[in-house]
């Protein structure tokens, strides 16, 4: 008999601790963690190494299967069979993702690479379109929403312990910059899934939305998940 796979898909606006949250639970769970926005990362890393404009459309489908993308065993991004972990963290990837991210065929190449890893396993995938577009049957669909000042002081926070220098505003504008451009796009904009759970976690600790999240879980029958 063929298993069923099962796909948690966890969307939301930028710095609303998808990541954060997906990590751990798939680590519970014993599931795949698919960061989809490290893909994007990568890929705005690419053009911008290669000394090209993020904001060409033109330039950016040049590199379309032409740069490697994949996770290595420690679920770190390579580009080009490199490292690039950390470095897409950066200011400069930051400021230009959301360009990238709002070309249709970069995101056709990409979804199709996000669909390939996580076929055949169970997964924990985090991104913008998850739940609407690449695993638009996925069992479980989160949408994980905070308020804009909460999310800006996590990221101030996050950067800080990551020795990063941007302070408050540069994280609040960043964030308020890719949220708008996200959920503008024509193609796969940021939205809620209509079979989607949103989950407001402003003022939640990351145990409480884990409990949330868990409570989902069997809500939705899936209890079986939670006995790893
Ligand atoms: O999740 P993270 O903040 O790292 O994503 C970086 C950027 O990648 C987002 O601001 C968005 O522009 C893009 N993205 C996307 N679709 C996804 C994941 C990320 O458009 N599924």
């Amino acid at each position: 008999m063929d298993r069923k796979f099962i796909s948690i898909a966890i969307d939301g606006p930028s710095a609303s601790g998808k990541s954060t949250i997906a990590k751990l639970l798939a680590a519970r769970l014993g599931f795949t963690y698919i960061d989809t926005g490290a893909m994007y990362r990568a890929f705005t890393l690419a053009m911008i190494l290669k000394g090209l404009n993020p904001e060409d459309e033109k330039l950016a489908e040049s590199l379309i299967n032409v740069v490697e993308i994949e996770f290595d065993s420690n679920n770190h991004i390579l580009l080009d069979n490199i490292d690039v972990n950390a470095r897409i963290r950066d200011n400069d990837v930051a400021d230009n993702v959301s360009y990238i991210a709002s070309y249709k065929n970069v995101r056709l190449f990409l979804v199709d690479l996000q669909r390939k890893i996580a076929s055949g396993k169970n997964v924990v995938m985090d991104g913008r379109d998850i739940g609407t577009y690449v695993l638009k049957d996925a069992e479980i669909k989160i949408f994980m929403i905070a308020d804009v000042n909460e999310r800006a002081k996590r990221r101030y926070i996050q950067n800080k312990e990551n020795n990063r220098e941007t302070s408050f505003e540069e994280c609040l504008e960043n964030i308020k910059k890719r949220d708008y451009i996200d959920s503008h796009r024509s193609f796969c904009p940021l939205q809620p899934a209509k079979d989607s759970i949103t989950l407001d976690t402003t003022n939640l600790t990351i145990e409480e939305v884990v409990n949330k999240i868990d409570e989902i879980i069997v809500n939705k029958g899936y209890k079986e998940c939670l006995c790893h």
